[in-house]
């Protein structure tokens, strides 16, 4: 190991420090591994990738369900440097297609809940050379997919023999696709040790902590948040295969689960159940929770029924994702707040698309740019895209993140909107987060996305795409947003589109360039309100 540890390397510490202690907990394999088992097998899987054929800054695609599996592949690929590239389990297979054709792997790792996906993608996929398949029943291998299981009891166990440096490629993640396609986000080894002590500190973790991942590891808020830094720290680890909130919560009272991570709608089911359920879930001690601010309602309901303490972080895939927390005392006192950037990161507002130094003053909108030991080397293969979001100012990188946010008087961070997403009619903003809200405080309403259309008057008009679950009309809706008088008359949506779903990725985050290119192929009917 050199002074500057690889994730391969904040593995093998932490087997030197505390190689008894527990790892892997998979209950739906009954696996149960300490840090020294573990190991063993990650080095195992990284010899027989070697085998395979896969060599330094090969490109090593998942199609996976979280599991041990997942696991043991990121850690096999950092020890032989070959760079992991997970994928969304839910991708259909054209978008498989697409990114691993991107990234141009060369082994793709998939089990049977994926399998008919890869499959569709597989007579185009160019560049796969080797197909490992999760063998848990042997025969149903497919012919052209090696075992993995039977790579693991093949591979030898010894630490194997590729040099690999901090500055050497440890991922490509991709980006969610909200705003397009998705992106690959090239992260470096030393990117990553930085994140996990970044979380670390800001989560308290402890090797007395115990993870449960249920949100998807193949996303880098479970991954590098959760997974990573617990790994480092020496805690261990409990791995859901989905989300079910009964299950969870008898895991936490079986594996003594301390820490847990969620979406906030994810919490939200997790409080409801809670509230009906015998589970003892008083080890719990922090929640962790970020892609959205939390409800009131849903923050409430979760410190009486989980646990006392949260954790909010906001990020996004190109700064590890975490980079901006808002601690537990601020919870409350802070409501609607992302928090103050984290430990050795730096947040500046600037008027959109300007230079760092052009900074706005507090309480002003403007896009949040972010500075972090963290922050991706590059898009793979988009240098307009890598241009346009790292710009140099005086020696320090900034990430311009794309989002609109201000800070108040003491600092705290506010995220608004996504800048492409704003608005602009008769000269003034429109943020429409802020018209969203105020639909969904109407109860047929189910789903609302507002975004800007063409007009040659104003610029842009505010128009909103509305699933309902009850029969309203456009002026039902109009005269809500009159009553609510929380809007200003240019904010208020002068076309309703009443559509039976909306546009989303495989996240379920709402992609309004969908709706704003009319690429999105909805049947919709439209009403204009006076
Ligand atoms: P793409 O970049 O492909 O369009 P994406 O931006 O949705 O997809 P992610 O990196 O998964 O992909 O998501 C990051 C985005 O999620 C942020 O830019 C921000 O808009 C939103 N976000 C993350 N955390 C928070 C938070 N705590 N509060 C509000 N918004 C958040
Ligand atoms: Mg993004």
């Amino acid at each position: 190991m050199s002074e500057h540890p690889t994730i391969g390397d904040t593995l093998e510490q932490t087997v030197d420090r505390y190689p008894d202690r527990d790892a892997i907990i998979y209950p739906r394999k009954d696996q149960r591994w300490t840090y020294a088992e573990f190991d063993e097998r990650v080095n195992r899987l990284a010899n027989a990738f070697l085998e395979a054929g896969v060599e330094k800054g090969d490109r090593v695609a998942t199609v996976l369900y979280n599991g041990s599996e997942m696991a043991l592949t990121v850690y096999a690929c950092a020890k032989i440097g070959a760079v992991f590239t997970p994928l969304n389990f839910r991708l259909p297979a054209g978008e498989i297609e697409y990114i691993v054709n991107d990234a141009g792997a060369e082994l793709v790792v998939f089990e049977s809940d994926t399998r008919e996906a890869v499959e569709g993608a597989r007579p185009s996929l160019e560049t796969v050379g080797e197909y490992v398949f999760i063998d848990d029943d042997r025969d149903d291998t497919p012919a052209y997919a090696s075992g993995f299981y039977d790579m693991l009891e093949s591979g030898l166990p010894d630490r194997p023999g590729v040099s690999v440096a901090e500055d050497d490629v440890y991922a490509f993640i991709y980006t969610s696709g909200t705003t397009g396609r998705p992106k690959g986000v090239v992260h470096e080894h030393r990117n990553m040790v930085e994140h996990d002590l970044l979380c670390i500190a800001e989560m308290n973790l402890t090797r007395d902590d115990v993870g449960l991942s249920m949100m998807p590891l193949y996303h880098c808020a479970e991954l590098h948040c959760n997974l990573f830094a617990r790994v480092h720290r020496g805690a261990a680890n409990v791995i859901h295969h989905e989300f079910e909130p009964g299950a969870v919560l008898e895991a936490i009272e079986d594996h003594g689960v301390t820490v847990l991570f969620a979406a906030p709608t994810a919490w939200n089911a997790l409080s409801m159940a809670a509230a009906e359920s015998a589970a003892d879930v008083s080890s719990l001690r922090l929640g962790l929770y970020g892609a959205a601010p939390m409800p009131e309602q849903v923050l409430e309901n979760c410190m009486e029924h989980l646990c006392e303490d949260y954790v909010q972080a906001y990020g996004m895939t190109e700064i590890g994702p975490a980079g901006v927390f808002q601690s537990a005392d601020d919870q409350l006192s802070k409501q609607g707040s992302a928090g103050l950037p984290g430990l050795n990161h730096e947040l500046r507002i600037v008027e959109p698309d300007a230079d760092p130094d052009r900074e706005v003053e507090p309480g002003a909108i403007g896009e949040i740019l972010i500075a972090s030991p963290c922050t991706m080397r590059e898009y793979w293969n988009r240098p307009e895209a890598t241009a346009r979001s790292l710009r140099e100012a005086d020696g320090t990188t900034w990430y311009y993140t794309g989002d609109l946010g201000y800070r108040d008087d003491d600092g705290y961070l506010y995220v608004v909107d996504r800048k492409d997403d704003m608005i602009v009619s008769g000269g003034e903003n429109v943020y429409p987060a802020e018209v969203e809200d105020v639909l969904f405080g109407h109860d047929a309403v189910e789903e609302a996305a507002v975004v800007g259309e063409p007009d040659e008057e104003w610029g842009e008009l505010v128009v909103a795409y509305v699933v309902t679950d009850d029969a309203v009309g456009a002026t039902d809706l109009d005269s809500f947003v009159l009553e609510s008088d929380r809007l200003a008359d240019f904010k208020r949506p002068r076309t309703y589109y009443f559509v039976d779903e909306l546009p989303k990725n495989p996240s379920g985050k709402i992609q309004k360039f969908k709706l704003r290119e009319d690429e999105a192929d909805l049947e919709s009917e439209a009403e204009t309100v006076a």
